[in-house]
């Protein structure tokens, strides 16, 4: 059966109630009318922009302290000896509401300085860095290099721009993503395997891809509090982030999908995949290079040994039926976040799918 749109179809909580405050209905143990809201404790994993715009949509509907990130680190690299952490980064710009909505990355009323004189010089200006998310890689780079763990100097971040949702590495290990493009390009031969942001960033994703691989992800441990949270967690959500290179890193971390299958009841994902293809990026044409079917249906495939309820668009009404066939429930609903409202609304149909 098909759950209606909970942005068209409310049961249970009614609106008077929700306009009492963003956090009030659901303080632990307050009942309101006939029903009770339990205090959720939700883990949210997470790619980059998807991600980010979902948790800000969450921390809207629900305490931001009851809320656990789990970030892919899949993505990141060393770049003029900096160490350089894009997921982490879009969640953290975009919570701390510094992120610059336009391009998708870095920070709002940025500026070029270094990047400008770095190009004079001849360096490596193919990968973005403005002024202000330099003094991020700068701290990170000083911190790592000190001793500190990613996870360590991530809540280190975290705490000076005042987010109160506990964002966590999926590990502190070094995992990286590597791309073998099957095409013949600037970066080599088809064949030729790269790191992620040289085929995301410097190829601009335009390469046939032939295998996505996470280097360093079978010695990989799960960060500090990973499985805990995945474990006590009352509800599980998977951003609508690219499957393959921003969830599949967090399932390459050895614990991290057997607790998931466990843990398989409470877990629901919103598909990145609208109409056959994805808002932004890579995600619909990699799941197809890679065999997958590009739409909701083949997204429901993908996650069904891990994930109950996938929540798609209401442009993909016709295909509820098909997704339930992949023994996933599926919910109904307006799922593009181009408003904090849009995202507010979502974050409000996802935790109804977990209550
Ligand atoms: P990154 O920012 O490049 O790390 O990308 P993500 O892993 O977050 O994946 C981007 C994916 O998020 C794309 O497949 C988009 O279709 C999806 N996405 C971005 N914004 C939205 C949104 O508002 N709604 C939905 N359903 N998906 C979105
Ligand atoms: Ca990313």
């Amino acid at each position: 059966m098909v759950w209606p749109s909970s942005g068209m179809v409310r049961t249970g909580m009614a609106e008077a109630e929700r306009s009492k405050g963003p956090f009030s209905p659901r303080t632990a143990d307050r009942g309101y009318g006939h029903r009770f809201y339990a205090r959720l404790v939700l883990v949210t994993l997470c790619g980059g922009v998807g991600a980010a715009r979902l948790l800000a949509g969450l921390v809207q509907v629900t305490p931001p302290r009851d809320i656990t990130a789990i970030v892919n680190v899949g993505d990141d690299m060393t770049l003029h000896g900096l160490h350089i952490s894009p997921d982490l980064d879009t969640v953290t710009y975009t919570l701390a509401g510094m992120d610059n909505r336009e391009t998708g990355w870095g920070v709002a009323g940025e500026t070029w300085t270094v990047m400008e004189e770095l190009a004079r010089l001849g360096g490596e200006s193919w990968f973005k860095l403005g002024d202000r998310d330099l003094a991020t890689h700068l701290f990170r780079t000083e911190r790592l290099r000190a001793g500190a763990p990613l996870s360590v100097v991530t809540a280190e971040v975290a705490a000076r721009r005042d987010i109160a949702v506990r964002l966590l590495p999926v590990t502190d290990d070094p995992l990286r993503t590597r791309v073998t493009l099957d095409e013949a390009t600037e970066l080599g031969p088809a064949g030729t395997e790269v790191a992620f942001q040289d085929y995301f960033v410097r190829l601009q994703h335009q390469a046939t891809v032939r295998a996505v691989a996470f280097a360093g992800a079978d010695g990989a441990k799960p960060g500090p509090g990973v499985l805990d949270a995945l474990r006590e967690a009352s509800a599980i959500v998977v951003c609508p982030s690219n499957p393959i290179v921003s969830i599949g890193p967090l399932l390459a971390v050895p614990g991290v999908q057997p607790e998931l299958e466990a843990r398989r009841d409470r877990v629901a994902a919103v598909s990145p995949i609208i109409a056959g293809s994805a808002l932004k990026g890579p995600a619909a044409r990699l799941m197809s290079e890679l065999g997958l079917e590009a739409t909701v249906v083949g997204v429901a495939r993908l996650y069904a040994p891990w994930v109950a309820t996938l929540v798609i668009d209401e442009r993909d009404r016709d295909l509820a039926d098909a997704v339930e066939a992949e023994g996933v429930r599926c919910v109904v609903a307006p799922t593009i976040m181009s408003t904090p409202e849009k995202a507010a609304a979502l974050g409000r149909t996802v935790l109804d799918a977990v209550e």
